[in-house]
């Protein structure tokens, strides 16, 4: 598609936006124009990874399209996936490292400068103040290129553990609820089973504004099965995935713990349980290693006081409609696939409700085979492959590996040819105890990359005041409330501009290979990141990362993975190349014969066999793959759950049914600030806004942030469409114009945190015992009053 598709045209296409979402913007293979070069690409936008095609003219992108080939997304792309081309072209973006200066403003100086002064500040803090004192801050949209060179720069050469990114506060409620059920992270599923499956239980997640090529395969199954397939949402918010439901439990916010139970005790009162299944779980009491393991029978009792009837009215559900939500889940003989995103993750018992989601498809046996998983969706491109998988959180080592484990730290020394005792052996903390010792000056460097915690942190204020009172380098594209507080800011090449490798919500790695320059003297962070590298390890008298290029690194992380759960040794740049869609780890083999045609898989089953490629873990052990007839005859000790916890000896080989009393978020509402501020995202926008927001026609759509309020509580406020409504919490207040709509409900108002200049997260709460058990803030439910400003 031409990105000279007309303002008008395109604002009309946008129309309806659950519509758009669902139906995404068909592209026509181009017709094949002179001077127009064409390349495979991945959209740099949410998780769900669709593979794009761009097309190339003098160095400037002039086209874009879904690749049809992609068995994501099929040759469609939504909203944001068609603006990518205009996110390169803003007017204002960072063509040259600057320095601020003393007296204040911004001074461009050449890479050789700023560099220097980043390497030699950041060593002159490690000399004074210890390695501690210097940190990183990264982001689920950095490469895993970059995250891995930058992990292996912090814990390798300089020897900390503070490094950190915003998958922290993205999705690490998520690796708590796997690790602590699977004893290993990351789903089991794959995209394929949203084709196969006869239910879908959408739950904190917004699939049609956030995750919208995945929503239409979910509406595409839904229409080609009317009557057997049934959609639930529970979402305190009439969402447009909402809309598309058969069945939505609007509960009232911070009670979904007590609705999960409630569904699972009906299916197991209901008999809807898998008595084989069964064998491959243990019982066990509250979260982590400690807790009493009991019987079936005793979970059953434990269930009693969550029967529907007894929490309809706390939950805000009919006791009807939890039974009958229940019910579909558990159908014999259907497959129910369980999607989530924020709406559990940033929550204060985001770790607990993740697990209980894992409850509900163990006590069913609904999952690792077709059309059955419990399927955390990823928010961010590669906040999969780069942080989870590579490493990027402080108590972690690339491929899955634990920083305080002797042997895993071993293993990584070695292959990064360090010293162990060169490496940190405990995590410091996660992102906001991080930036608390910003605040505390404990931290005097930081380096923050691809990422805006200047407007994202809860109880913004607070910290945004330490990144300017410290020593803070910001890699950016764009200006932001991040880089307007930085020390050094370094210009970034951004998506086609650079080369890099993101892994997506199913195991799914893929390669965004360069097409193009970036302006000026932008430049990759990768090599941001190997240039301070040489200068800060020549400082300190070690040896440097080792690596000069992409694939170098590539490469000497797909041998840190090889033998893990997460194995990419099989994945090299040449088969990743191949590949549209990428590959689904473990993936052991890199034999590339009968690969078939280089451009789309052969048949599924096939593409495993000859790629080593699997779609589905759990069953017949590790990289076996999954074999329809042995799952049909039901073979003895058919599933697996490698990944247990060897300080759970009694649950080897078994998950984890967690045991979960419910309780709500850490700041409800009371008599003093009586309503819930739910904050999110919007179809057009990313994140903080800093790319899509340069995006005319996506600034067209939504110009600034609003407030969705209920329709009772505007008449309640005296408020009508376009007033300005007051929303103060304990930390802070703003003032944003009112959109009277029934998304929203009485006691809850959801404020988008896109806008720049309407930091909603001055409200958000940052309490540290409001975080999840994972690190996790909780942005989806805090207390606050509202008045007519
Ligand atoms: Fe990009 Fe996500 Fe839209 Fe796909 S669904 S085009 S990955 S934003």
């Amino acid at each position: 598609m031409s990105i000279d598709l007309s303002r008008r045209e395109f604002i009309k296409a946008s129309a309806g936006a659950a519509a758009l979402a669902v139906a995404g913007l068909p592209a026509p293979a181009p017709a094949a124009e002179p001077g127009v070069t064409y390349g495979r690409s991945q959209c740099r936008f949410c998780g769900t990874g669709c593979t794009v095609v761009a097309g190339v003219r003098n160095g400037r992108i002039v086209s874009i399209q879904g690749d049809a080939d992609s068995p994501i997304n099929e040759g469609r792309v939504c909203i944001k996936g068609f603006s990518l081309p205009h996110i390169l072209y803003g007017k204002d973006r960072l063509t040259r490292p600057m320095v601020r200066q003393a007296g204040g403003g911004f001074k461009a100086v050449s890479w050789n400068e700023a560099l220097d002064l980043v390497a030699g500040t950041f060593v002159d803090n490690i000399r004074r103040h210890g390695k501690d004192s210097v940190a990183w801050y990264g982001s689920g949209q950095n490469a895993t290129e970059e995250a891995y060179a930058a992990n292996k720069l912090f814990k390798g050469v300089i020897g900390t553990a503070n490094l950190e990114g915003n998958p922290r506060l993205c999705m690490s409620s998520a690796v708590g609820g796997y690790l602590n059920t699977f004893g290993t992270d990351e789903p089991a599923g794959t995209y394929d089973d949203l084709d196969e499956t006869d239910c879908f239980f959408i739950i904190g997640a917004n699939m049609a504004e956030q995750h919208p090529m995945l929503f239409r395969r979910i509406v595409n199954r839904k229409n080609a099965r009317p009557d057997r397939v049934k959609i639930v949402v529970a979402d305190p918010r009439f969402t447009p995935t909402a809309r598309y439901a058969d069945l939505h439990l609007k509960f009232i916010p911070g009670h979904d713990m007590y609705l999960l139970n409630a569904m699972a005790q009906v299916i197991v009162e209901e008999e809807l349980t898998d008595p084989e299944h069964l064998g491959y779980v243990v019982f066990q009491k509250g979260l982590g290693g400690k807790g009493e393991l009991i019987s079936f029978l005793a979970f059953r009792e434990f269930l009693r006081a969550y029967a529907p009837e007894k929490v309809a009215g706390l939950v805000g559900v009919p006791a009807g409609d939890i039974r009958t939500a229940a019910r579909w889940f558990g159908r014999k003989g259907h497959g129910t696939v369980s999607l989530w995103t924020m709406g559990y993750n940033q929550r204060t018992q985001g770790v607990e409700l993740n697990c209980q989601s894992h409850n509900l498809h163990l006590l069913t046996g609904k999952i690792g085979r077709p059309g059955s998983d419990s399927m955390s969706l990823t928010g961010q491109p590669n906040a999969c492959g780069g942080t989870r998988e590579q490493g990027g959180l402080t108590h972690l080592l690339p491929a899955h590996r634990l920083l305080a484990d002797p042997k895993d730290r071993a293993e990584i020394a070695k292959i990064w040819g360090y010293p162990v005792e060169q490496l940190p052996d405990k995590p410091t903390g996660a992102a906001m105890n991080m930036f608390a010792r910003l605040v505390g000056k404990q931290i005097k460097a930081i380096w923050i990359s691809t990422t805006n915690p200047g407007q994202t942190l809860p109880n913004g204020d607070f910290y945004r005041n330490a990144m300017r009172e410290a020593f803070t380098v910001v890699s950016d594209v764009y200006p932001t409330r991040t880089t307007e507080q930085a020390t050094v800011i370094l210009p970034s090449a951004m998506w086609i501009e650079k080369e890099g490798t993101m892994g997506q919500t199913d195991r799914r790695s893929q390669l965004i290979p360069k097409l193009l320059d970036a302006p000026g003297e932008a430049r990759p962070d990768f090599w941001q990141i190997v240039e301070v590298a040489k200068r800060v390890a020549s400082k300190l008298g070690r040896k440097d990362l080792g690596f000069t290029t992409e694939t170098q690194a590539w490469d000497e992380y797909r041998l840190c993975s090889r033998g893990q759960d997460i194995d990419l040794w099989g994945a090299t740049r040449e088969k990743l190349r191949m590949h549209a869609g990428g590959i689904q780890w473990p993936c052991p083999s890199t034999d590339l014969e009968n690969r078939g045609s280089a451009k789309r898989f052969i048949s599924k089953r096939r593409a495993e066999q000859v790629f080593g490629h699997t779609e589905r873990r759990y069953k017949t052990g590790y990289v076996t793959l999954y074999d329809q007839h042995m799952a049909e005859k039901k073979i003895p000790g058919d599933i697996n759950y490698y990944g247990h916890d060897p300080a759970r000896a009694a649950s080897k080989d078994k998950a984890v049914v967690r045991v979960l009393p419910a309780r709500t978020d850490f700041e409800m509402p009371d008599a003093d600030y009586p309503y819930v501020l739910n904050t999110g995202r919007v179809l057009e926008h990313w994140h903080s806004g800093t790319v899509t927001m340069r995006v005319p026609m996506l600034r067209a759509i939504h110009p600034s942030a609003y407030v969705e309020v209920d329709p009772d509580d505007a008449r309640k406020l005296g408020v009508r469409n376009g007033d300005k409504l007051q929303i103060e919490s304990r930390r802070g207040k703003i003032a944003l114009r009112v959109w009277v709509t029934d998304r929203a409900q009485p006691g809850m108002v959801f404020v988008p945190f896109f806008d720049e200049n309407a930091l909603i997260n001055v409200l958000t709460v940052d309490d540290p015992k409001s975080l999840s058990a994972a690190g996790q803030p909780d942005y989806k439910v805090c207390a606050v009053r509202l008045k007519k400003a």
